[in-house]
């Protein structure tokens, strides 16, 4: 193309996503050329250590060689058809597969692209599954403070972050909020498992009064991951559960964060004990490869929607959906978790990263609420002023390393194939770019 650097094109040309593009004037964009494993690699040979999993999706590195071959394989078989009135063997088979992991208690699988499709594919399913049982009143939705279920317009009617909903609020129907149960939120003597019971609570007070309004509660089940990693105790979903079945209310766990191992277990939902009545997936699903997202559902939700008439049918049509290439990816994904032992070994990789982080940054006289689960630790910075996550962020590119804070939040969030090497280099560099931004 022209002679102008890649970063002056892209200025130019692409509208990047959550940016103030005047914010380029100062910061260069990072032109990258290629990556490898946990590495990335800019135009002028620096790296990177993607300690982001590049928002949250790369699950095994950058070109894996395994992944790479399962997508050149199907690229040479069948890349895309439509999949209404037709069927193939990798959506068949990645369906099976994900309807074993969860016991075959959520057996059906609606498939989208991004997750925030996958949000409102949720929401349509459980408004369009009571309508269909002759409980048309059921129209509304609840979520915590402080969710995060994506930014098309249906989705930001259940996030609550105020940079994103506010500057819309005319567009959308925007559902309640209950108290989150982060374990942030902890007064003197309590522990996180009574915060969680106290959100129960109002969650409870919540439903008494509206549940004949309403169809589902989402939830981001251990972590809430947008609004700055906020952690709670798994009890405070055992109560969910009970109470959604109570109340006659569906349960949503939006999992395109914490699910895929994120928190310890395939599910986040596994460590609670409970299945939802809906299960949302994306971001890992497909090792960060490919855009792919699916709702898997319960006997119970796919029945009320089976019928002779169409308009009792799931009305949601998307041109990708099932995409070959895309559940190829998944599938290989799936086939790294079982053959390399991944969740077990997550173990030992989570437990160097928090001994790590914990050395580093426990006693750090800036650094509140350092916590952890599974390959996921955050801590909060006291006192962070408004410009700390960008300069943070490029304090951590001059340490060879891709971090991005949510606000005054600091997260590491690697690939499950971080070894000790590469966590010495993510905590160092992240402790170095820490007090080189608080002194700036
Ligand atoms: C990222 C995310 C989404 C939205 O996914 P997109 O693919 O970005 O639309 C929804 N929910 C949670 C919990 C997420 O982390």
């Amino acid at each position: 193309m022209s002679g102008k650097p890649l970063l002056e094109r892209s200025r130019q040309a692409v509208w990047h996503p959550c940016t103030q593009m005047k914010s380029h004037e100062q910061l260069p964009l990072v032109p990258l050329s290629r990556g490898e494993g946990i590495w990335l690699y800019d135009e002028h040979g620096r790296r990177l250590l993607d300690g982001v999993s590049s928002w949250w999706v790369n699950l095994f590195g950058h070109c894996n060689p395994r992944i790479n071959d399962a997508i050149s394989e199907q690229l040479e078989t069948l890349e895309h058809a439509m999949l209404a009135g037709f069927t193939h063997e990798p959506v068949v088979q990645l369906s099976e597969r994900l309807s074993a992991l969860t016991g075959r208690a959520l057996g059906h699988a609606f498939y989208a692209s991004d997750g925030a499709s996958a949000t409102e594919i949720a929401l349509k399913m459980s408004m369009h599954a009571w309508r269909n049982q002759g409980r048309s009143g059921k129209t509304r939705f609840l979520s915590l403070s402080g969710s995060y279920h994506g930014e098309t317009v249906g989705a930001l009617a259940v996030t609550d972050v105020a940079l994103f909903r506010d500057a819309y609020a005319p567009l959308i129907q925007a559902g309640a909020t209950v108290m989150s149960p982060d374990a942030r939120a902890a007064e003197e003597g309590e522990s996180a498992a009574d915060v969680a019971e106290r959100a129960a609570l109002e969650l409870e007070h919540y439903l008494d009064e509206h549940h004949d309004d309403i169809a589902a509660f989402i939830v981001e089940p251990l972590v809430q991951g947008a609004c700055g990693m906020a952690m709670y105790d798994p009890h405070y979903l055992q109560r969910v559960r009970e109470l959604c079945n109570r109340y006659e209310v569906h349960l949503i766990a939006d999992e395109i964060a914490v699910g895929c191992g994120r928190t310890g277990t395939f599910f986040a939902c596994e460590q609670a004990d409970i299945w939802p009545d809906f299960i949302c997936l994306s971001k890992g699903i497909s090792g960060g490869y490919l855009p792919l997202s699916l709702v898997l559902t319960t006997d119970d939700i796919y029945t009320c929607f089976y019928d002779d008439d169409v308009r009792r049918g799931f009305l949601h049509s998307h041109s990708y959906t099932g995409n070959a290439l895309a559940c190829r990816a998944a599938l290989a994904t799936l086939d790294i978790f079982d053959k390399d032992s991944v969740l077990e070994a997550n173990r030992r990789r989570a437990t160097l990263l928090g001994n790590a982080s914990h050395v580093a940054f426990a006693k750090h006289p800036r650094v509140r609420h350092l916590r952890q689960r599974g390959m996921i630790v955050a801590f909060d910075v006291a006192d962070a002023d408004a410009g700390f996550s960008t300069r943070y962020f490029q304090n951590a590119l001059d340490r060879e390393l891709l971090l991005r804070p949510l606000g005054n939040t600091v997260y590491f969030m690697p690939p499950y194939i971080v070894e000790s090497d590469d966590i010495t280099h993510l905590v160092d560099g992240a402790l170095k770019a820490l007090d080189a931004t608080l002194t700036s």
